[in-house]
């Protein structure tokens, strides 16, 4: 069985000791091994910092920018070798494996893009200078520099390529390296990536790091110019989060963590409208692309009661028709969950929303197409129906094809009340044309969100839908989601840069500025 290495300190290094195995979800076959016992990471963390941090810093915007389209491109030519290890990895449909590379691939363009725009600067100024004491002269001036430190990326199993590039992106751009460690379950999509990045020689020396298998004591080392983003549970989030020396140190956090992301159909959406077409079509897709494993996937679906059961009858007949099984076959369209362990927790979760609802389709034995019988992390997509006042629905996330429909009065401040019961989400989505019940709802729901999607007629044709993040919004959301935000275009730069605030002479100011 190969055993995945890890790159730190500029050469690849096998690690021992306790042994992961990855495999093949759909068939359970072993694909490959980690082990990341014996890795010193606190020599890793270091050549990251004194190789990868001056040579980074060393380059203008825009030079960093072409690192990241070389990167891109890099990928891009060799999609299909990722594509088929996530299908193998990931249970992805080859549909799935493109969303996760694809998205890789652009979010890397979208930065290079804002490299070339920020040009031979290396550093940002935030706003405009400041008027500080009675003489023109003396100003103050907010700027952004690049942190000093390494950026600690901790990965979610469900996005190996997206989940790594999204982050080191942001991260490269602002003149910070990178450690990446994959979750363990799915990293050989990360691995491979981190191999061709590293064979074609495209950043300088200590920019990229991978830790393969577990963390172990990498926290034990970070340091005051350290930053840590996590995308993963809550409960790690905390772990990660309370970790006595991230405290001690002030190492600065963000975290994308769990979120029971809701859509409030309005009572202006007639059954059969274009509107109602678009939430439909939404929902089943949020329900099934990657199995349900999307941070971003729709999991409560509020519609005002008059309609509900409509509702629900065309979600089932569609979910129904979902053809689930090896995902390597062109005729399958959801294969099954990541691993036995989310398999476990999947089942957990629908027992519990199903202790205070009524499932209405879904539940095991599946019959997957093209797998032996017993084999594989199979879910069929499950919907149930609950009213607002159940609680697991607003508490726990069941990270599969699992969404639970609500039935409301149609009101907008009890849609907002109800939607507001999740904690805090990283994206709410409000399908309607009525723009007063629109606006009053967007202004009811912002506070608890990262993001609000508005479907509508007018984009039901143009919308890649509330679950697709996209580089030039921020991704992100209060409370239960981890009271993070990454991306949002040069938004995304600050969380890697120390914002330092300048007072002196105008003239001097606008020389540093350049
Ligand atoms: P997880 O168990 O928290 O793991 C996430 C990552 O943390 C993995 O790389 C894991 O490594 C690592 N990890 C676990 N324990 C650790 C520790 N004590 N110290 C350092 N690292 C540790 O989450 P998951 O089950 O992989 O991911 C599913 C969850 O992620 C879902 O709840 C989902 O909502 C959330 N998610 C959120 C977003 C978002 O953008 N907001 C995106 C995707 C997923 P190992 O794999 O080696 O254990």
């Amino acid at each position: 069985m190969t055993r995945l290495r890890s790159y730190v300190g500029g050469r690849w290094v096998e690690g021992d000791g306790s042994v992961h195995q990855i495999v093949n979800p759909a068939t359970e076959a072993g694909l490959a091994e980690v082990a990341s016992g014996g890795i010193d990471r606190a020599a890793a963390l270091q050549y990251a910092r004194r190789r990868g941090g001056p040579a980074l810093r060393a380059l203008s915007f825009a030079a960093r920018g072409a690192l990241l389209q070389a990167i891109a491109d890099a990928i891009a030519g060799v999609r299909e070798e990722l594509i088929a290890l996530a299908v193998a990895n990931g249970g992805n449909t080859r549909g799935d494996a493109k969303f996760d590379i694809d998205g890789a691939i652009a979010t890397l363009s979208a930065y290079a893009e804002i490299g070339r725009a920020l040009g031979e600067r290396t550093l940002l100024a935030d706003g405009d200078s400041i008027p500080i004491g009675r003489t023109p002269r003396l100003v103050g001036q907010h700027i952004l520099v690049p942190r000093q430190g390494v950026a600690v990326h901790i990965n979610a199993f469900n996005f190996p390529a997206w989940g790594l590039a999204e982050k080191a992106a942001v991260a490269w751009l602002a003149g910070v390296p990178v450690l990446c460690k994959p979750a363990s379950s799915t990293a050989l999509v990360a691995h491979r990536l981190t191999e061709v990045v590293v064979e074609k020689q495209i950043l300088p020396e200590g920019a990229l790091s991978l830790l393969v298998g577990e963390a172990a004591d990498l926290l034990d080392h970070v340091d005051v110019q350290d930053v840590l983003a996590f995308t993963g549970s809550g409960a790690t989030a905390v772990s990660l989060r309370s970790h006595p020396r991230v405290v001690e140190r002030s190492v600065r956090v963000n975290v994308e963590a769990d979120s029971l992301n809701a859509a409030v159909v309005g009572a202006d959406v007639e059954p059969g409208s274009e509107t109602w077409a678009l939430f439909v079509k939404d929902v089943v897709r949020d329900m099934t692309q990657k199995a349900g494993q999307k941070c971003t996937a729709i999991r409560r679906v509020l519609v005002p009661e008059a309609v509900a059961d409509r509702v629900a009858d065309e979600l089932v007949e569609s979910l129904r028709a979902v053809r689930i099984g090896d995902p390597a076959r062109d005729d399958v369209r959801m294969g099954p969950v990541a691993s036995r362990a989310q398999l476990e927790h999947v089942r957990q979760g629908i027992a519990r929303l199903e202790a205070e609802g009524d499932r209405r389709t879904g539940a095991d034995p599946v019959a997957p197409l093209g797998v032996e019988e017993g084999r594989g992390f199979f879910v069929a997509p499950t919907l149930l129906r609950a009213a607002a006042n159940a609680r697991a629905v607003h508490e726990h996330e069941v990270f599969g094809p699992v969404a639970t429909v609500i039935a409301y009065s149609g009101q907008g401040d009890e849609a907002a009340e109800v939607v507001a019961r999740g904690g805090g989400g990283l994206v709410a989505s409000v399908y309607s044309d009525d723009t007063p019940f629109v606006r009053d709802l967007t202004l009811r729901l912002a506070p608890h969100h990262g993001r609000l999607f508005l479907g509508s007629a007018k984009i039901a044709e143009a919308s890649p839908g509330p679950g697709t993040v996209l580089p030039t919004l921020i991704h992100g959301g209060p409370g239960h989601a981890g009271g993070g935000e990454e991306l949002g275009g040069v938004r995304g730069l600050a969380f890697y840069m120390q914002r330092v605030a300048l007072e002196g002479s105008r003239p001097v100011i606008e020389k540093i500025l350049g």
